[in-house]
């Protein structure tokens, strides 16, 4: 346990450990980068470092603090989040302003950790402001947004910026070869596809049904490419009750980049569904312009995904332009 199963954000490692090292800790981090970059996740790894029982410098995972925090039962942390669809209300700025007036209960430091810090009102922000231009000794703010330029430039002064950057493939690749049972080129696809993420290749592999998700895109998508006119209306029908149906259409523009980049020459490593290459080879062996059409239209059709009663029709009309 500790920073080593966080894999990929190096640099906010260090800025934690060297802090934790000195005594130096700033009262203020904020986390930015786009989502699935294990902002989250780190913040509150880092809380537990700031409040282990055991490590100096990390956190053990084991420790009844840990633990807490694990839990989410944690008295000396709290979560500021939006609620679906809304925003950081200043009445919750203002509880945790009660949650800061007194020294820690249990741990070494209390931490408050605001989600989406973006999501704040200006009230909230403002209010926010006067707690971390004077925070007690105690206290730790850790914000994450997407964006650093979503976020209130006064914010901003306050705190410590981390970047959360994408992680290589290489490292992705060699951390999920020690930690799943999956084949060479299954993992090679999920490399890929999480596309810099690692929260998004382990959720991807932790979900048991992500083999026969892929292996049912793959059937669907060899019946769109090569079945009958005739078959558009079934399969319109099929499409539109597809519960993923965005993450569907994702696999259909992968799989036709894919079947371009192959048969334009290009090599195996370079394919994000490797594990379906003998398709691509032989399925996707479609003239380049037809693959940049179909490619185009399912995009465009992805960015405004219709909503779901009218969606059989509007999938209809794709698939009559694609097989045109
Ligand atoms: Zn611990």
């Amino acid at each position: 346990m500790g920073f080593k199963e966080l894999i990929g954000q190096e640099k906010a490692v260090k800025l934690i450990k060297e802090g934790l090292r000195s005594g130096r800790l700033n009262h203020g981090y904020l986390y930015y980068g786009p989502e699935n970059r294990g902002k989250f996740t780190f913040a509150l790894g880092a809380a537990k470092a700031l409040n282990c029982f055991q490590e100096k410098e990390d956190y053990c995972g084991a420790c009844l603090s840990c633990e807490k925090i694990d839990k989410g039962v944690h008295p000396d942390l709290r979560v500021i989040e939006a609620q679906q669809g809304k925003s950081i209300k200043i009445e919750q700025i203002k509880k945790v302003k009660g949650f800061s007036s007194s020294r820690p209960h249990e741990g070494l430091r209390k931490v408050i950790i605001i989600k989406d810090a973006q999501l704040m009102t200006l009230p909230a922000a403002n209010s926010l402001l006067k707690l971390l231009e004077e925070p007690p000794s105690y206290l730790y703010f850790i914000l994450t947004s997407p964006a650093l330029d979503l976020v209130p430039p006064t914010i901003i002064s306050r705190c410590q910026l981390v970047p959360f950057g994408r992680v290589s493939r290489q490292k992705i690749y060699s951390y999920l070869s020690k930690n799943s049972p999956l084949t060479e080129d299954e993992l090679k696809g999920v490399v890929h596809l999480a596309d810099g993420s690692m929260g998004r290749a382990l959720s991807m592999i932790s979900s048991p049904d992500w083999k026969d998700k892929r292996e049912r895109y793959l059937k669907r998508t060899l019946q769109v490419l090569s079945g009958e006119e005739k078959e558009i209306f079934i399969q319109a029908e099929e499409l539109a009750g597809e519960e993923d149906l965005f993450d569907y259409l994702e696999f259909l523009e992968s799989f036709l980049r894919d079947s371009l980049v192959y048969h334009a020459g290009g090599d195996k490593d370079l394919l994000i569904n490797v594990d379906f290459y003998n398709e691509i080879e032989t399925e996707g062996n479609i003239p380049s312009e037809k693959l940049l059409y179909m490619m185009k239209e399912v995009e465009g059709f992805k960015k405004n995904l219709p909503l779901p009663l009218n969606r059989r029709l509007s999938l209809e009309a794709l698939l009559v332009k694609m097989k045109g």
